[in-house]
């Protein structure tokens, strides 16, 4: 039996949550494969540890994760923490060391879910979005000097290299590659960052290169809202770095019909760390505790993360089952129109497990 170990760190808010019922189905998945098993290891890292003790993990904390086959995360922000300390003091503390460079976010639109895109129909909507995860408009680079005083200043850097757009390049080239439409569009601003972004795109067209049955095209960020919004069904996997592609999949997620839904993996994908998988949405603190945090975005995480394992048969059978539950509004949550809680979602994903013949 192919055995896994996971490092579960459901964080703040929702994070718990959703986390408990993430590991619920993909528990119930292994059990209905039979062929492999996840063995989870549970980490209360989170703001609470930080207001407690002054850390969000302890000081070994990669360590004691580095060698589990993947990293299961929930969300990082408290309402009493400020959102950069939690963010660079957690999410960030993982996801730069260990290299996950490539943030992989797709969107569809479930059986069972009306976007608020007019007309628009499930297979209008197919997208992938790469992330670039580990330098750009979020390298860190910066500072702030005179504090308090009214000469005052602060910078954020945005830092391109070419070893990293170069690398998330062929990763989304080689992703575009793989999906039947093998098309790929490739986000910039590079008509007002003329440095960084033109850098961006020279190596776009080098990449490009590399993969002749590739078809793609370039779109100035603010344009590409528009498209997103009134041409969906001309996308299919697109390209961004940090700050873009993490505005522009919230956008999509919002557009497949909730931030519930919608999950993303960071990949590290030589697999030198491993590589961590979170539903796209934070700690929710308006609905956290009330048991109606929409599970569906962990569950979709999971599907990432199984396939990442090479569990592809269980990956495909989780799909199946989440799109079983969300075909049925009675089994929607409060921010997909519905009355259904977690408890409620993650029972029927397992009972669909169970009962998937195919
Ligand atoms: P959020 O995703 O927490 O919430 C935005 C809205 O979407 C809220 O109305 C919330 O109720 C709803 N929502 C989100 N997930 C949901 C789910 N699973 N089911 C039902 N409804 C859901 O975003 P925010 O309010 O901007 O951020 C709150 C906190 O979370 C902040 O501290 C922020 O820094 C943090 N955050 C963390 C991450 C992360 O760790 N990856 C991502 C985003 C935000
Ligand atoms: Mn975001």
């Amino acid at each position: 039996m192919r055995q896994y170990r996971i490092a579960a760190i459901p964080g703040d808010g929702i994070g718990g949550e959703v986390i408990a019922a993430g590991v619920e189905a993909l528990s119930a998945c292994a059990k209905r494969d039979g062929g492999f098993a996840l063995a989870f290891e549970h980490f209360d890292w989170g703001s609470q540890r930080y207001k407690d003790s002054g850390a969000f993990m302890p000081a070994n904390g990669l360590d004691l994760i580095r060698n589990h086959d993947a990293l299961l995360f929930g969300s990082a922000g408290a309402p009493d923490v400020p959102d950069h300390i939690t963010l660079w003091g957690l999410r960030l503390a993982i996801c730069q060391p260990f290299d996950q460079y490539a943030n992989v976010r797709p969107t569809r639109i479930l059986p069972g879910i009306t976007s608020p895109l007019r007309r628009v129909a499930g297979p209008e909507l197919d997208w992938v979005i790469v992330r670039e995860n580990s330098e750009g408009e979020y390298a860190g680079v910066g500072g702030r000097v005179h504090r308090g005083l009214p000469e005052e200043a602060a910078t954020d850097v945005s830092m391109f290299t070419r070893a990293g757009i170069a690398r998330i390049m062929r990763f989304a080239f080689a992703l575009a590659r793989s999906r039947p439409r093998k098309l790929l569009t490739v986000v910039t601003k590079s008509n007002a960052q003329r440095h960084g972004m033109v850098l961006w795109d020279e190596i776009a067209l080098e990449v490009a290169r590399e993969f002749p049955d590739v078809t793609w095209d370039k779109m100035l960020v603010d344009a590409m809202t528009v498209r997103m919004t009134l041409k969906p069904e001309s996308l299919d996997t697109v390209v961004a770095t940090n700050l873009h592609a993490d505005i522009l999949s919230d956008l999509a997620a919002a557009l497949a019909g909730s931030l519930g839904i919608a999950p993303t993996a960071n990949l590290n994908p030589e697999r030198t760390f491993p590589s961590m998988f979170e539903p796209i949405h934070g700690s929710a603190f308006d609905i956290v505790g009330k048991g109606i945090a929409n599970p569906i975005g962990t569950f979709w995480t999971g599907v990432l993360m199984l396939e990442h394992l090479g569990e592809r048969a269980a990956a495909a059978r989780l799909m199946r089952a989440i799109e079983r539950v969300t075909a049925e509004p009675r089994l929607h949550t409060p921010d997909l129109g519905g009355t259904a809680t977690t408890r409620a979602v993650t029972t029927a994903v397992c009972e669909a497990l169970t009962g998937d013949n195919l």
